[in-house]
């Protein structure tokens, strides 16, 4: 009798550790650490595809350059959860505090962990572009928080909105430390709140979702012409190190692979406009074309949004 309840007691204390055990990792995203891509530059290199219960909502690249005033940051992650994973990554490399932080763009999945950065360095200024910021505040901050929240099965569900408190334009420096900060802005490329933060001692720039590798994303907020072209823009740069908003960094040609990929469906689609092709063509023609692309990820999903959203973009181009 006495050795039953000892093993039922065992039993119970076992899987309450458990449980919690369980909920103390829905308390955290797993370790992701940060990988040199340059002097001074890191990477957390997410895994690629949408938020999911699998990755945590976690999938983007958070950046961090080191300088001698403190570290700074790019793009926090998607949630609270992540962006206190990265501050845990951080700690792996330096003691140095969190001065700065940027976000690339209004989506999500790059900015929510601010929240994170805010609470444990309230006095380091977060930056965006102006559009970033008013877009966030009538909505989209708040419609991402929401959508990640739902993807991730409320796991995120602690994830509160906190904006950007300084403005950045194209052409504005910033020094931080020896460093300096360049900021590049073409108008409307992969959204209407694309900033890129070139970092000119390391020869690095932070692409935001301008660039991917393997992995295509939503396009409904952009243009590819638009894009297109501040590829080329922010090539002139001559940096060396690209990091995408997803996939792996490396040289200019992770710019140029992506660059032709958005060439080649805008380029179907003026075909399919030129040549007065029924809709029901349109998705075939596309997909015979950018062949090259079919194992990236997200590659089903986009490529017929892709095609309607470049073939609407011929038509008021051509009108
Ligand atoms: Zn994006």
């Amino acid at each position: 009798m006495r050795a039953l309840l000892t093993t039922l007691l065992i039993g119970l204390s076992l899987s309450s550790l458990e449980v919690a055990a369980d909920t103390e990792k829905e308390k955290r995203v797993r370790d992701y650490p940060f990988e040199q891509v340059a002097e001074n530059s890191w990477v957390i290199h997410g895994p690629l595809g949408h938020p999911t219960v699998e990755n945590q909502g976690f999938m983007n690249n958070p950046g961090m350059v080191v300088t001698r005033a403190g570290v700074v940051l790019v793009d926090p992650g998607s949630s609270v959860l992540a962006g206190e994973m990265v501050l845990r990554m951080v700690k792996k490399v330096t003691d140095a505090p969190v001065v700065a932080t940027f976000n690339t763009h209004v989506h999500g999945d790059h900015w929510l962990g601010n929240q994170a950065i805010r609470a444990a360095y309230p006095d380091a200024p977060i930056y965006a572009h102006p559009n970033m910021v008013s877009e966030a505040e009538s909505g989209k901050g708040d419609q991402w928080r929401l959508l990640i929240e739902r993807q991730t099965e409320g796991l995120t569900r602690r994830t509160r909105v906190e904006l950007p408190d300084q403005l950045l334009n194209h052409g504005d420096e910033l020094r931080i430390g020896d460093h300096t900060f360049r900021i590049h802005h073409y108008g409307q490329a992969h959204t209407n709140s694309d900033m890129m933060v070139e970092v000119v001692e390391e020869g690095v720039v932070f692409l935001g979702d301008n660039v991917m590798s393997n992995r295509l994303g939503g396009m409904q907020e952009g243009t590819f012409l638009g894009n297109m072209q501040t590829l080329k823009r922010v090539l002139e740069s001559g940096a060396k190190v690209w990091v995408p908003g997803h996939g792996a960094t490396a040289g200019a040609e992770v710019v140029t692979t992506y660059r032709d990929y958005l060439k080649t469906v805008y380029g179907g689609a003026l075909l399919a406009f030129e040549e007065g092709m029924e809709s029901d063509q349109l998705k075939p023609l596309i997909v015979e074309r950018a062949a090259a692309y079919r194992d990236w990820v997200g590659y089903s999903l986009e490529i017929g949004r892709h095609a309607g959203h470049a073939y609407l973009e011929v038509e008021s181009n051509e009108f």
